[in-house]
């Protein structure tokens, strides 16, 4: 058995877990050794109970079960366990949610090591709630540092942590090292078997960083190199450019005037794509990056313009369907007065639908062409495409990017980004792409005031929330993310409580919905298009709401236990309101007595400019928060590279040492094609392939 061996051949694994592993990417016992952790505990810290009353942080503790686990009903649906559990210095309850099957695990006078946080129940009882818990028989050696795993479908935390271990001890021994030694002792890195092993089952944190400082280098360089050689492939390719075009009859339909910086892009891109004579040109690359409500939109349309005007196609790919159609409403019309066709192409139309749009692409009867992942489809083919455009790039990966380009021989390339990262790490996450930056916002655009405040304030945001919706406005409640493990659970349980709570006794003559991250998509897409018709006054979320999103009624957004989240994420949250006229405000609310955690909301409170923010953020957290945007679930499904470790990466200097040793090897082959490269050249190839592909 090595890398290769699929997953299958595995005990305990049969089709239908290997189906729910594939759908995580996880195909070969190679794909498990490479899924991290997506955290560790530290499990070392064990702390009696009267100590850690009062303590921010989940600890250890060894307690001897009191009393036989109790069940009970609690609402449709849920359930809940609870006994008593106690060590010399007091005893507390021990509650989990809709898990019944532990009653046989738990009774009394058996000893286990808890791990989580102490909590003070409504009733004013010490409790521990949804606890991790191994069995401590006399004399048990546990391990101090746990890793916890995403958790695919029909796993349990304990079962994946297994799996991986089983495929590791199977596969580790032929597993091969594209680095040299010399590389590795250059660079100080240790071997990728050591690091494999440690990375799974660490003695330490210590060696737990070691090892992930392996994987994120290693990633980030294999990442790089595979950049570049995609942009050098496409730079050997040309197209006719257009001639000079005029285009001021689009600037003119529009409602407003485009400010310095978007009219900077504009002539990036005549620059890209016209010329005064008849030549070949090489493509258009670039990407748009400009904060939330900077109006990238409108000049990515001048963009199609000039395609459109010289009698070319366009299409613009986005993540969503509520975002394409919101791009379409906008858009069609506009080109409309031109005389030019836009169609929308979604997954949720019916066969019919799709199939009429089809035909009426290769009947040449559709000029400009937007929608989701529907247009990498076979079945659609764009005969005159000259331009191809995705929203929010970093939802999709490079060779989505390159399939959609697929569907003419040549086209020009724009990406349109609202992550606003500093500028060191654009030169290198985009290296392969060249930047226009539209750093300015429109005029008179207005000021989300920012409060931050602790939940004492509760009352007096509920009237606050009652003034603005009785006037007509619309607000956001987020939540923090669910987690995929047993603590998400108790999270997610908690945002339906809340969402509850508000639905029934607080504003029972409101509109609230609950969105939440593991609703199907299309659930997910109603609800938002609920809100942005105004069919709902508040909505609860505990996913982030989409990127880009426009509802220009909503003029509150309330982010609960708001230290949870990035300060990027932050900003961007707060740029879904302050888009209409309404005077619009953002609520931070948080208990966090945690100095780092403070600053960071202050940071928010007092900075509006999201690049400002970016840079604050890369100083504070590293940069792998930045790549974890990348390594979301959606991304890796679609086909992209798959970055498993970077968003674990907290050193900015581990991150550009990886980025100059590809500049490196890259100056000294720039194809990878001499013989010593080949083993790399193989790698990059494969962690860039269509093998994850699973669009349909
Ligand atoms: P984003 O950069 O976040 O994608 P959008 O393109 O959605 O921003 O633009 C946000 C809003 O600003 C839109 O309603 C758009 O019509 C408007 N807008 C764009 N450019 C200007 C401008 N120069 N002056 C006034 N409003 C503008
Ligand atoms: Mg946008």
């Amino acid at each position: 058995m090595d890398e290769k061996t699929p997953v299958t051949a595995l005990k305990g694994v049969g089709e239908k877990r290997a189906a729910a592993l594939a759908k995580s990417g996880l195909l070969t016992l190679g794909d498990l050794c490479a899924f991290y952790p997506r955290s560790y505990e530290n499990r070392q810290n064990v702390m009696s109970l009267a100590r850690a009353v009062g303590l921010e942080n989940a600890v250890s503790f060894i307690l001897t079960v009191g009393t036989a686990p109790t069940l009970a009903r609690i609402r449709k649906n849920m359930s809940i366990l609870k006994f008593r559990a106690f060590d010399e210095t007091g005893t507390i309850d021990v509650v989990f949610f809709n898990a019944p099957f532990l009653k046989t695990v738990f009774a009394p006078g058996m000893q286990f090591r808890f791990y989580g946080k102490l909590t003070i129940s409504k009733t004013k009882r010490v409790q521990l709630v949804s606890p991790k818990f191994e069995e401590y028989a006399d004399g048990a050696i546990l391990p101090d540092i746990v890793p916890i795993y995403r958790v695919p479908d029909g796993f349990s935390q304990k079962s994946i942590a297994l799996t991986v271990k089983t495929a590791l001890s199977l596969a580790l021994p032929s597993v091969t090292d594209p680095f040299s030694e010399e590389f590795l002792k250059r660079y100080g890195l240790p071997s990728k078997k050591e690091a494999l092993r440690k990375i799974h089952a660490p003695k330490d944190m210590e060696e737990v960083e070691k090892a992930l400082r392996r994987t994120v280098f290693e990633e980030l360089y294999f990442f790089a190199l595979g950049l570049s050689l995609f942009r050098s492939n496409e730079r050997a390719m040309t197209l006719d450019a257009f001639p000079a075009t005029d285009l001021a009859p689009f600037l003119q339909a529009l409602p407003f005037t485009l400010t310095n910086a978007q009219m900077r892009a504009v002539s990036d891109f005549s620059r890209d794509m016209c010329r005064e004579r008849n030549e070949r040109i090489a493509p258009m690359t670039r990407i748009l990056v400009g904060d939330v409500g900077s109006g990238k939109t409108v000049v990515a349309a001048a963009a199609v313009y000039l395609t459109l005007k010289n009698g070319r196609q366009a299409a613009m790919m986005v993540p969503t369907e509520i975002l394409a159609r919101q791009h379409y409403e906008e858009l069609a019309p506009l080109f409309e007065k031109f005389g030019f066709k836009t169609a929308l192409l979604i997954g949720s139309m019916t066969k019919r639908q799709k199939e009429s749009v089809y035909r009426a692409l290769e009947a040449n009867d559709i000029d400009f062409l937007i929608g989701t992942h529907a247009l990498l489809n076979e079945n659609v083919r764009i005969p005159r495409l000259s331009l191809t455009i995705t929203d929010e790039q970093h939802r999709f990966g490079v060779m989505q990017r390159a399939a959609l380009k697929q569907k003419s021989e040549t086209s020009h390339l724009l990406v349109m980004s609202a992550t606003p990262i500093p500028r060191t790490l654009a030169l290198t996450m985009y290296g392969d792409l060249d930047l226009s930056l539209i750093d300015e916002m429109p005029p008179n655009r207005q000021r989300v005031d920012t409060f931050t405040v602790d939940t004492t304030y509760r009352e007096r945001l509920y009237a606050f929330i009652r003034r603005l919706t009785d006037d007509g406005g619309q607000v956001y409640i987020v939540c923090p993310c669910i987690e995929e493990d047993e603590e998400g659970e108790s999270e997610l349980l908690s945002a339906v409580a809340y969402a509850k709570e508000l639905e029934e006794q607080v504003f029972p003559d409101l509109r609230i919905a609950f969105l939440h991250g593991k609703m199907k998509s299309d659930e997910r897409e109603k609800i938002m298009r609920a809100f942005s018709c105004h069919e709902l006054d508040i909505l609860v979320s505990t996913t982030v709401i989409e990127v880009g999103v426009n509802v220009p009624n909503a003029c509150l957004m309330i982010i609960e236990n708001a230290e949870r989240f990035g300060l990027s994420q932050l900003h961007q949250l707060r740029g879904r309101v302050g888009r209409g006229s309404r005077k619009s405000y953002c609520v931070l609310v948080s208990d966090t007595q945690g100095e780092s955690a403070r600053a960071r909301l202050e940071t928010i409170r007092t900075t509006y400019d999201g690049y400002k923010i970016a840079e604050a953020d890369l100083e504070q957290r590293g940069p792998g928060d930045f790549f974890a945007s990348m390594s979301d679930g959606e991304f890796r499904q679609s086909g992209g590279f798959a970055l498993k470790s970077a968003h674990l990466c907290n050193d900015r200097t581990l991150m550009e040492n990886a980025f100059a040793a590809a500049r490196e090897t890259l100056a000294a082959d720039r194809t990878l094609s001499s013989p010593e490269h080949k083993t790399l050249l193989e790698e990059v190839k494969c962690l860039f392939d269509f093998r994850r592909d699973t669009l349909s």
